[in-house]
């Protein structure tokens, strides 16, 4: 192939420090991983993996089709079903992955001639879904309500969309949503939450920030939320009126053309779901265990299950993960494009089954890399 730019760039981004390998996790790795978005530990408890099994053993290895075609099983629509129920919205539409279901569902919601106010904290999957909308897009910073206002109220457009992260996810700081969801009302437009972060870490029993502010259902809502994360599974969902399920499954380029969600992904997010609402107490744990670690690491304690310890420079960041993998801790690294320049840093994910032992081994051992790249 002759592409001579690619090993400029090749070359640039690895004098910048910013090059990635994807760490290979092997069997029998003997570490803490507090690099997983596995806030519960269930991605291996046993009715997860038996709730794969099921839906492998009677549906095989594929949906077999896109969703509108062969590929929605009974699994599908009763795992659908069951999580609108939980999270208190009339209908719920799975997708194959959280990034698709932020796409499709921006991109149905809006299009060229309505606005998007979007914010600096914005996952990358809700910056995709606004560029292909192509809708006009004002991005105010994070958290910046007023901003948000401004932007309704000087618009031209009658249609418009807020989009914004319930939990950034780059720190696990809530958004003010009750007040966004306010500020959308006011002006006519549609909020869409990603609660990503959220689910089965805030909110009664883990349902999320929206169900914390009373927000479950609320007209002009639409939450959207994953199965990767504290579900231990795959697959992305939209909640809100089954209008707004019709209205998806008619228009949401990435429901229609995709391949629908694997069964066995059905299976182990509709078994994680059930412990979830069989131990409501799960999130009040996994939090109790995010506080010990936050402040072991002398880190900001954060409104979800996110840690960030803020490093600045990206190849410093890169020695102290190495550092913490070297003894045994696997933590996650960020660098430049996915967060902003200087602000390179080390991400823990805390999950719910680390004991308070173990929480403070990977403190002890955080804090020893990080004041051997001389950060504290
Ligand atoms: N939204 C947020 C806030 C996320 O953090 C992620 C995952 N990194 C996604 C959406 C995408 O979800 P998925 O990994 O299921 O595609």
């Amino acid at each position: 192939m002759s592409a001579p730019w690619l090993a400029e760039i090749a070359a640039r981004t690895r004098e910048a420090g910013l090059h990635r390998d994807p760490v290979v996790r092997r069997p029998g790795d003997a570490e803490f991983n507090l690099a997983s978005n596995d806030y519960l530990g269930l991605s291996t408890h046993p009715d997860v993996i038996a709730g794969a099994h099921a839906g492998l053993d009677l549906w095989g290895g594929g949906s077999t089709a896109s969703r509108l075609v062969a590929g929605t099983t009974a699994a599908h629509i009763e795992f659908e079903n069951d999580v609108a129920d939980f999270l208190g919205f009339e209908a719920a539409l799975a997708f194959s992955s959280g990034y698709l279901a932020n796409i499709g569902a921006i991109t149905a919601l809006v299009g060229r001639g309505d606005l998007i106010v979007s914010d600096t904290g914005a996952h990358a999957s809700l910056i995709d879904g606004c560029r292909l909308s192509r809708a006009r897009v004002v991005v105010v910073p994070r958290g910046d309500v007023d901003a948000v206002r401004r932007a309704l109220a000087d618009r031209t457009e009658e249609r418009a969309l807020v989009v914004t992260d319930s939990i950034y996810s780059i720190d696990g700081i809530r958004a003010p949503l009750d007040e966004l969801y306010r500020a959308a009302v006011d002006h006519g437009a549609i909020l869409l939450a990603d609660e990503a972060h959220a689910l089965g870490v805030r909110g009664p029993g883990g349902r999320g920030v929206a169900a914390e502010f009373g927000l479950s259902g609320a007209p002009g809502l639409v939450v959207t939320t994953v199965a990767s994360k504290s579900l231990g599974a795959q697959g992305g969902l939209v909640l809100g009126t089954s209008l707004l399920r019709e209205h998806l499954i008619d228009h949401a380029r990435t429901f229609i053309f995709d391949t629908g969600l694997n069964p066995a992904a059905v299976g182990a997010a509709h078994a994680a779901l059930r412990i979830l609402r069989a131990d409501p107490a799960m999130p009040e744990r996994l939090r109790a265990s995010v506080r010990r670690l936050a402040e072991a690491c002398g880190a900001q304690v954060p409104d979800a299950a996110v840690v960030s310890l803020i490093i600045g420079d990206p190849t410093a960041a890169v020695q102290a993960a190495a550092r913490c993998r070297e003894h045994g801790v696997f933590v996650g690294c960020f660098r430049p494009p996915s967060v902003p320049e200087g602000t390179s840093r080390l991400r823990l994910t805390v999950r719910a089954d680390l004991s308070d032992d173990d929480l403070d081994h990977v403190a002890t051992v955080v804090r020893r890399a990080l004041s051997a790249v001389s950060v504290r």
